[in-house]
């Protein structure tokens, strides 16, 4: 612990740095620090500063910066220096107060709160009523007059220091505090009294005793160092560290600790407390928006426990407060010059702010309230385009909850696991979600909630319309295999509890039993009662179209996307897709009439036999690709010729064993026995330890030329067709995993020669290209070599992540959260481009390419194409487009948009994290 006093040989590590400004002050009217200095106060404490310094009203306190968390972080303490400063600061409160911490007739009490540079609601711990402990409260049970709040703000202490601090399970506290409600017979936290709040207070001690084996402590001083370390300990709690992750926020920052003066919303009828916004985070229209509750704590406010109050009804209640209130945030939004998000305590009639910062909001918000700020002048043009995240543009390809008209009553908020909306009846089991589910007309939508989910709820998840789960993060199963399925969940809502045996859900003091209604909105998390409309996705939205006006006009880059049939590449194209980035060809084959021709070509041990089976398949890829050029109407379709190994297309070797041996010991004589040993023998024959690097890509083109004939054929002819119904083309032929030039030449020369053939034949010509992936590290190297060949790049770094790193795309979960905990790796690199090695690869790939080939065509079609961060790298390294498959289209316009106008204006992104 920090208190304790350093032995000698630890000086070196913990060096006294007195230059360092650890603590910055802030009350009566002016602090130390100011809205700029995000770095050191986070988020909140600049926010406090800049409103201390505006003459708002803030309760007084100082912030300990986040270089303190940062060294707490490194050696599990912080200086004598942090401690020392903290110790002046407090003093200076004191002083300003009039007031002693934890001390005299009118003790001073405090709140510690954390608070990043980015904001991390929820994420990290907040400890309120510090500063009570024996004696003070009953000074303050005297002072205020009001026992039963004195003792209630005490045993609330004892839980959240009990929680935060000494780490015991909130649980612990809960059956005690249920028990009494019990034992009074009393529904209602608020008809506990003083004296049963006093028995609370007793046995929580206890709680306190039993699991952290000493008392809860006494001295407030104590008290202070420890929440302190523990708000800068839970910096690294596993919620936090998993929301650092998806936002790309770095776990290097740490946070800041704010100290300040408790003010009270639960001194009676006059006092209140509330959280709001200066237009609606959800839909972006400018009107106040929030809830309060008269008579409260914050907590109260977000538990559940009952049930805030709209904020237009302060109007009616307070109207003095309610102006000053809207005239504040007013004045906070016209300052920051965004919308704002804030959290005020009445105290006796008088207002306080505790914190104002930019509201995080959905995509549709960010969009429609980014409009509306330039039309109001508040913003310009360019500063709108950097207001919406680009991944946020995934709300408008989802279906999203039509809260217009309806009562939107929040029950909890929890992960945004997977984004959209559902709606349906409440089941507990995986069973009971298929049963209740239903089919065809007597489909029936239902949730599944579960306290987590695991690989056995699959089939309830499947046909589930949305998952809740109370316990887990964003990459928990349900998580991620929802997100795999495309379906809305929302993950680890801690304040619902799940009884699957007594097919409850319990939240806000309510019970919610199997068919009951519920909403989810996946994009923010939040649990909804009852049943919602739901309202189609809607790229076409005139907001947003408006919105990407203004911001493509700066994009340089093309964007394609990745698909693989018509109905794909028509989606694709709605969403603004220039092109068709990638199809995968082999997935043309899994169809359940290609593949008995595909197996057969494969089982075929002769080039004739081979042909014949090709032949077979030849006019069902003509008619796919002819889809393909139709949906895109002379728009480029790069077209990747055969990849994976040809194992993937034979049934499992394990399945075939244990059919051969069933087979054997039931009917030995069955011909199906003796063509399933055939089957074998081939599987065993083409069986790879790692098949990502063995038999596939272009070596199967190399061993198998005739494959790539039929391919190029069927493109040709399709192309062909297709241009003489009056439809343009524009074919790019791609050739996959090459490394060498020879490899390259070897099979442009078929694609060439088939396609003249083709011509010759159908007395036609069509333009096409002839290119390469580069997805292996030496095809970087000596891509001046390719060029000569190649007439376009697309980088796969799908491959050449794992190449480059030797990674298995398919095994890498395995040691990825360890990575990624350790701080190994940042980023997972299959999502998000490593800039300086696999990027590093690229940059050496387009500059040798171009040097060959100025005018080489050069795009990505990798997962990285979707991905902003990747984005804004293949921007910069001069890529011709980015190509993404068709629901990251939107997104991937937009990070290129940001990319070119950050270069045009010179500005840094300055988003809304
Ligand atoms: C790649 O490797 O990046 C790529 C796009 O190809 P695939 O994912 O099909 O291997
Ligand atoms: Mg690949």
């Amino acid at each position: 612990m920090a208190t304790t006093t350093l032995p000698e040989t630890e000086i070196e590590i913990t060096p006294k740095n007195p230059a360092v400004k650890y603590v910055y002050f802030f009350g009566g009217g002016k602090a130390d620090g100011n809205g700029k200095m995000k770095d050191e106060l986070g988020g909140k404490g600049a926010g406090l500063a800049e409103m201390t310094n505006a003459g708002l009203p803030v309760p007084p306190g100082f912030t300990i910066q986040t270089e303190a968390c940062r060294e707490y972080m490194r050696h599990n303490q912080v200086s004598s220096e942090v401690d020392r400063q903290m110790e002046e600061a407090l003093q200076h409160l004191e002083q300003l107060q009039g007031q002693k911490l934890g001390k005299g007739d009118n003790p001073l009490l405090v709140s510690v709160r954390s608070g990043a540079k980015f904001s991390m609601p929820g994420m990290m711990d907040t400890i309120l009523n510090l500063g009570l402990n024996d004696q003070s409260v009953e000074a303050l049970a005297r002072r205020s007059g009001n026992p039963r709040f004195a003792y209630d703000s005490y045993r609330r202490l004892i839980q959240m220091f009990g929680n935060v601090v000494l780490e015991i399970e909130k649980a612990e506290f809960e059956k005690v505090f249920d028990a009494k409600k019990k034992q009074k017979k009393t529904k209602l936290d608020t008809d506990l009294d003083a004296k049963a709040l006093k028995e609370v207070i007793a046995e929580y001690k206890k709680v306190v005793k039993k699991h952290a084996k000493r008392d809860f402590p006494q001295d407030s001083h104590e008290q202070l160092v420890m929440a302190r370390d523990a708000v800068f300990r839970s910096w690294n709690n596993d919620r936090a560290n998993h929301y650092r992750r998806i936002n790309n926020i770095s776990d290097e920052l740490g946070t800041a600790a704010n100290v300040q003066a408790m003010v009270f919303g639960n001194l009676g009828e006059t006092s209140g407390t509330g959280v709001g916004f200066t237009r609606n985070p959800a839909t972006g229209t400018k009107e106040f928006y929030g809830e309060f509750l008269m008579n409260a704590q914050g907590e109260d406010v977000v538990s559940g426990v009952r049930t805030p109050v709209p904020i237009l009804e302060l109007q009616k209640i307070m109207p003095d407060v309610y102006n000053q209130l809207r005239d504040i945030t007013t004045r906070l939004e016209k300052h920051y010059r965004d919308m704002q998000d804030f959290e005020f305590t009445i105290q006796e009639g008088k207002l306080y702010m505790l914190q104002t910062r930019n509201g995080k909001r959905t995509g549709l918000a960010a969009v429609r309230a980014a409009i509306q700020m330039v039309e109001e002048g508040l913003i310009t043009k360019e500063e709108a385009i950097f207001r919406v995240e680009p991944n946020q543009l995934y709300d408008f390809l989802v279906p999203r909850l039509d809260e217009k008209k309806a009562k939107v009553e929040v029950l909890a908020t929890g992960l945004p696991a997977s984004p959209g909306a559902a709606v349906g009846q409440i089941v507990f089991t995986a069973d009971e979600a298929v049963t209740k589910a239903g089919h065809g007309a007597k489909k029936n939508p239902v949730i599944l909630v579960r306290g987590e989910t695991t690989p056995e709820d699959i089939h309830g998840m499947e046909v589930a319309a949305g998952i809740l789960t109370s316990r887990g993060g964003m990459t928990s199963h349900a998580a991620v295999v929802t997100r795999g399925m495309g379906k809305c969940c929302v993950a680890g809502a801690g304040d619902v509890q799940v009884d699957e045996h007594a097919r409850e859900m319990r939240v806000k003091g309510q019970v919610f039993r199997e068919g009951d209604w519920i909403s989810l909105d996946g994009t923010t998390g939040r649990v909804i009662r009852g049943k919602l409309n739901t309202l189609d996705a809607s790229p076409d939205d005139p907001e947003l179209t408006k919105f990407l006006s203004w911001a493509e006009p700066f994009r340089k880059i093309g964007v394609r996307a990745n698909a693989d049939i018509p109905r794909d590449a028509i989606q694709a194209r709605a969403f603004g897709a220039e092109g068709i980035g990638l199809c995968r060809t082999e997935h043309m084959f899994f169809a359940e009439d290609r593949i008995p021709h595909m197996r057969a070509m494969i089982m075929a041990d002769n080039e004739k036999d081979r042909r014949a089976a090709l032949k077979k398949l030849l006019p069902m890829q003509r008619s796919d690709f002819a889809g393909l050029f139709r949906a895109m109407e002379g728009l480029p379709v790069t077209i990747r010729l055969l990849d994976p190994p040809l194992h993937e297309f034979l049934p499992k070797r394990e399945e075939l064993m244990v059919e051969i041996a069933v087979l054997q010991a039931t009917k030995p004589k069955s011909p199906k026995l003796k063509e399933l040993k055939t089957i074998l023998r081939r599987v065993e024959e083409l069986h790879e330890f790692n098949p990502m690097l063995g038999h596939r890509g272009c070596r199967l083109g190399i061993t198998y030329p005739e494959i790539t004939e039929m391919q190029a054929r069927a493109i040709f002819e399709a192309a062909v067709a297709v241009e003489k119904d009056g439809v343009k083309t524009h074919a790019e032929v791609m050739i996959p995993l090459t490394a060498t030039l020879k490899e390259m030449a070897n099979q442009a020369a078929i694609v060439r020669r088939v396609a003249d053939e083709v011509f010759a034949e159908k007395k036609k010509k069509v333009h096409y290209l002839v290119g390469t992936m580069i997805e292996l590290p030496r095809a970087a190297l000596v891509a001046d070599e390719i060029a000569k060949e190649a007439e376009f790049f697309s980088f796969g770094t799908n491959d050449l992540t794992q190449t480059t790193f030797g990674f298995s795309r398919d095994d890498v979960n395995k040691i990825l959260p360890t990575y990624l905990s350790e701080g190994i790796l940042k980023q997972d690199p299959f999502a998000v481009l490593d800039r300086e090695g696999v990027g590093e690869l690229v940059r050496i790939g387009i500059k040798l390419g171009r040097k060959t080939r100025p005018k080489l065509e050069v795009g990505i079609c990798g997962e990285h194409g979707g991905d902003p961060s990747s984005v804004e790298f293949c921007h910069q390294v001069g890529m011709d487009y980015v190509a993404c498959s068709p629901f990251r289209v939107l997104t991937a316009r937009l990070a290129a948009a940001q990319a070119g106008a950050s270069d045009k204006l010179k500005v840094e992104g300055g988003r809304t994290k």
